[in-house]
């Protein structure tokens, strides 16, 4: 670390100290690539938490924004713009079952509005507050506002926040008996889940959970909510990640690759909650800004993309193979888990302490990784990452690895 990027993080003294990141200063991109201040270039396989999926600088998304921002940033939504309209009739389009959306800024606003739009369905409904109760799961992650953390069954995101708002029940991830029984006092209006868990450590919903929850949803009047917000937008191989388990959801939350790096979130609703909400109901102030919509249009025109699909399956064969071949030489995985390019490589047991340390090792050897849950190293690149980004983030991943192994 050379004296100019001391020097820049000693600034980070004036952040609230919430963070832990890595003591690197990130100045620019190219494709799965960054570079430091210092110039170093490191292999990127964070894209920015699953957010950049089309990599960095790319073309495309680049001329769309600089054509809106040549034409008008923003105007509220006390007035319409071309770029949010286009945008929402392509999204609702491209969902294949939802009827209407809503713009917002981020996943924790996505979720929000979905939590808000269940109760308010079921509010004219006739369903007094205590039969609005929400299911979610425990290892979930679907936000920091009050409402999200709340839904978010992990105590560690909780703890000091409370009194926490009322009506969610907790169960343990694809566990079809708690879900049969927590539905059975009849006052539920939703069960909320994400397809694959990420924040949670990487785990897919399993066939049986996410057929049952529809059924049981069905069969007592409640809406099936999923939070696409980290593995749709194409990450799971599938524009939405509900397709591979053939489901119809009520509601899909999305953001983080929604605008492949331009804050946006978006809440999709199905023909039985669409209009639950009326005029006054609900609002932004920068939902839907013509910037981030712009944006969003030209990322949602190519990761919809028959290539874009073909390189997440191709690219997610080579990264769980290099990963299971990494795991094998050095015995640290006890599985590498996940679907397209959001994989999971679980550590064994006594590995776990040292997982910060893995990922200090792995920006040392400049690969960027990320941590989900407290023992898994988690792996979301770039959709497009080609061949040649991913076989040397793999070479890198194994370096910072077998200097592990050595050092222990
Ligand atoms: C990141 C994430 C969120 C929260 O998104 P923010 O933009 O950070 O508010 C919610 N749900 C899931 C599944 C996420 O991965």
């Amino acid at each position: 670390m050379n004296a100019a990027t001391d020097a820049l993080l000693s600034k980070s003294a004036y952040y609230l100290p919430v963070y832990a990141p890595r003591q690197l200063v990130l100045e620019r991109g190219q494709g799965a690539r960054v570079w430091d201040v210092e110039g170093r270039e490191f292999i990127d396989l964070a894209a920015g938490i699953a957010v950049c999926s089309l990599g960095h600088n790319d073309a495309d998304l680049k001329a769309a924004l600089l054509a809106q921002a040549d034409k008008l940033w923003h105007v509220s939504n006390v007035f319409y713009t071309e770029p949010a309209l286009r945008l929402a009739e392509e999204l609702v389009t491209a969902s294949k079952f939802a009827q209407r959306l809503f713009f917002c800024n981020s996943g924790a606003e996505a979720n929000e509005v979905a939590i808000k739009l269940v109760r308010k369905w079921a509010a004219n409904a006739g369903r007094d507050a205590h039969k609005r109760t929400i299911i979610t799961c425990r290892g979930s992650f679907h936000g920091r506002t009050l409402g999200t953390v709340t839904a978010t069954a992990q105590p560690k995101y909780q703890a000091g926040y409370e009194p926490l708002p009322g009506g969610f029940r907790y169960i343990d991830f694809n566990d079809v008996a708690q879900l049969e029984q927590a539905m059975a006092a009849g006052d539920v209006a939703a069960v909320m889940f994400e397809p694959v868990q990420g924040e949670g450590g990487v785990v897919p919903a399993s066939e049986a959970f996410m057929r049952r929850a529809r059924e049981l949803c069905d069969a007592h009047d409640a809406l099936l909510v999923l939070d696409e917000i980290q593995v749709g937008m194409g990450r799971s191989g599938q524009l939405f990640a509900h397709w591979h388990w053939g489901v119809t959801p009520d509601i899909v939350t999305l953001a983080k690759a929604l605008g492949c790096g331009f804050p946006i979130g978006a809440m999709l609703a199905g023909p039985k909650v669409a209009s639950a909400m009326g005029v006054g109901s609900h609002g932004t102030t920068f939902g839907g800004n013509p910037l981030a919509t712009a944006v969003a249009r030209a990322a949602l025109a190519k990761l919809s993309s028959p290539e874009i699909t073909a390189n997440v399956a191709r690219q997610s064969a080579a990264l769980k193979a290099g990963l299971e071949a990494i795991g094998t030489e050095f015995g640290v995985f006890a599985e590498v888990r996940g679907m397209g390019l959001m994989i999971g490589a679980q550590l064994k047991p006594e590995f776990v302490a040292d997982i910060g340390a893995l990922q200090n090792l792995a920006a040392e050897q400049q690969v960027l990784i990320l941590q989900a849950g407290t023992s898994v190293l988690r792996f979301v690149p770039a959709l497009n990452i080609t061949d040649e980004e991913l076989a040397e983030g793999l070479k890198r991943v194994r370096a910072a690895i077998a200097a592990y192994m050595a050092a222990r």
